[in-house]
């Protein structure tokens, strides 16, 4: 049977280098719990460790995962990708982390890139710097995206720098995107208003939360079957009944 889900698809872990030290599997699973979310997507810069242990958290309480990345092309336009399983997920990180530079992160400047379990210990750090652009285009990633049978949905449509529309100023329409995301510090309409080509696309809003209050700030509600990858793609397609509605939940409203 049909019903809202509430999402938040775009988070980010201790992994992530701008990612808060607190931002561990236990804390993200209990804040989006804390918040009434149905659905969540960890989407760490270019890596996707975290995913094992905050589903772990999340099987254990009933909160669904769909396993994503946040991937940063050569033009520096971020990228959302959506895959239907860990492995998935998994496999297209193999594929494409040959293509991240070989730059050590340096953690005094950039923060640290710790992968925490499910009981807060640190298991695992990175360190090829994460916020840094693969040697891959758009395209590229895009089209592997889609070789993985994931779903890329460009990131933050609206803002100036890591964007689409900040560094091509316009969407690609050959790259054949059916979704994009629009960042918490704007409202769909008010992107309508600025770039009225977007309403060829359903626009979605994820609170890109870096620390955890940020949370769920801004999330998505999809009307569907169930909380998962394959739903969530038939919903943004329209299929049947299906429908989606964004909401901000900062009580001024939009920022
Ligand atoms: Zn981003
Ligand atoms: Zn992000």
């Amino acid at each position: 049977m049909a019903r809202w889900f509430k999402a938040d698809l775009h988070i980010h872990s201790t992994l992530s280098p701008c990612g808060s030290l607190y931002m561990s599997p236990k804390v993200i699973v209990e804040e989006a719990r804390k918040k009434g979310l149905d659905l969540i997507a960890v989407t760490d810069h270019n890596a996707c460790e975290s995913l094992v242990y905050v589903k772990k958290v999340a099987d254990g309480c009933g909160l669904a995962l769909i396993p994503g990345m946040e991937l940063q092309t050569e033009e520096e336009v971020h990228l959302l990708a959506y895959f239907g399983s860990l492995d998935a997920v998994f496999s297209f990180k193999e594929a494409v982390y040959p293509f991240l530079p070989d730059v050590e992160n340096d953690p005094d400047y950039f923060g640290d890139q710790v992968v925490v379990d499910e009981d807060e210990n640190i298991v695992g750090f990175e360190e090829k710097l994460l916020i840094n652009s693969l040697l891959l285009s758009l395209d590229q990633c895009v089209e592997m995206v889609r070789d993985f049978g994931g779903f890329p949905v460009p990131a933050h449509v609206d803002r100036e720098s890591f964007s689409i529309i900040g560094h091509l100023g316009f969407v690609p329409e050959h790259l054949g995107f059916e979704a994009v995301e629009v960042s918490r510090a704007t409202s769909p309409e008010k992107a309508l208003e600025m770039w009225p080509e977007l309403s060829k696309y359903v626009l979605l809003s994820f609170s890109d939360a870096h620390y955890p209050g940020d949370v769920g700030a801004v999330y998505t509600e999809f009307y569907m079957e169930s909380p998962s990858f394959e739903e969530l793609v038939r919903c943004l397609r329209g299929e049947g009944d299906r429908r989606l509605r964004v909401v901000s939940q900062s009580s001024g409203g939009w920022e």
